[in-house]
């Protein structure tokens, strides 16, 4: 990847986990020569290891308002709403720690959180430094579109919001596309849809995939008959919960790698309070959420990718001819 010298000299970035590390590389490759990328992370060795990746460009940072003391643009990646409501609000060692009323700094929040707590912290930051920015831009396309700089941005901005070609810019080293939801907080709420609709499918094509089989059709007969058919959806195709369909799939490797089941519980949880909130009617919410939050739990699937639940609800992993397919 060559530097962007569109990119400032003073960027960034908190929570060097599995997503944002990779991000945070990719970040790092593209600045122009004598830039710098202020990092921090709770965990040591996470800053550490970044910072001998790049060791003229990372400067490692006791804490998140030392980021934004240094950086014109910061972002986040973050585990949870309350790890995000820290970073930014903690008196003495967020982000917020570090503005003051002339402050004009962008702010960018690539965890996948609440909608409230989102815009709680919009609000605390809009009282205390009135000329900073701050959007929600969550990310899809996981640790792999976090490596190979692919993943879609989902930002919480108006398609005429004048900050939009910017941020634009400013995430196009990471990412393939940013999509403007329409204002402050709907990035989330686009997450939080995307997520719902995708760990339903997945349970419902487990299900489906699982009585086809029992009824004694082949595994891959059967992905190519839901692939011509009505019910052609990705997960299926590229996903498949059943082991050995994709040979690429976290299914066909134990279940490693991929998106955690624990994040999906997190997400389709998040998903069904927004629903309530917003006074969305789904049936289908708590029968899903059912099935992730005890699949996390379960020994057998917890720390997998999620499609493990087709395991979790007793689906055969092998079938005859499962070889076959598989070369
Ligand atoms: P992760 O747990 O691997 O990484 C989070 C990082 O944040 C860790 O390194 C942790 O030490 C750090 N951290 C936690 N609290 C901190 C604090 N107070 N200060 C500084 N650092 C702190 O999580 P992840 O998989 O990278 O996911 C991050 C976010 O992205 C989540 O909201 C997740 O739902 C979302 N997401 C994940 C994936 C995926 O495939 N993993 C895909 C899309 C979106």
């Amino acid at each position: 990847m060559s530097s962007d010298s569109s990119l400032p000299l003073a960027m960034g970035f908190v929570g060097l986990g599995a997503m944002g590390k990779p991000m945070a590389t990719n970040l790092a490759k593209a600045l122009p020569a004598g830039a710098h990328l202020y990092v921090h992370d709770i965990v040591a060795a996470a800053v550490d290891e970044l910072h001998a990746l790049f060791p003229t460009i990372v400067v490692e940072c006791g804490s998140a308002r030392e980021v934004a003391q240094n950086a014109d643009v910061v972002l986040t990646m973050l585990p949870e709403g309350a790890h995000v409501k820290s970073v930014y609000l903690n008196p003495s060692t967020g982000i917020m720690a570090a503005l003051n009323q002339t402050s004009t700094k962008l702010l960018i929040d690539s965890s996948t959180i609440d909608t409230a707590t989102n815009l709680h912290i919009r609000s605390q930051l809009a009282t205390h430094s009135p000329g900073t920015s701050f959007y929600d831009a969550p990310v899809s396309g996981g640790v792999l579109g976090a490596e190979r700089a692919t993943v879609a941005f989902f930002a919480g901005a108006s398609p005429s919001d004048p900050t939009l070609p910017r941020l634009t810019c400013l995430l196009q080293p990471m990412g393939s596309k940013t999509i403007p939801c329409g204002g402050a907080s709907l990035g989330l709420a686009a997450k939080l849809s995307n997520n719902y609709l995708s760990g339903l499918i997945t349970i419902a094509t487990s299900e489906a995939m699982d009585m086809g089989m029992r009824a004694g059709i082949r595994a891959d007969v059967l992905a190519s008959v839901f692939k011509a058919g009505t019910a052609q959806n990705t997960i299926c195709d590229v996903f498949n919960p059943v082991p050995g369909v994709c040979a690429a799939a976290p299914s066909s490797h134990g279940y490693v790698g991929g998106f955690r089941v624990q994040l999906m519980r997190k997400d389709i949880g998040l998903a069904v309070a927004l629903a309530r909130h917003v006074g969305a009617r789904n049936v289908l919410g708590a029968a899903g959420l059912g099935v992730y939050a005890a699949a996390s739990e379960a020994e057998d699937c917890r720390d997998r990718d999620s499609r493990v639940v087709y395991r979790y609800l007793g689906g055969k992993e092998h079938w005859e001819g499962k070889e076959v397919a598989a070369e």
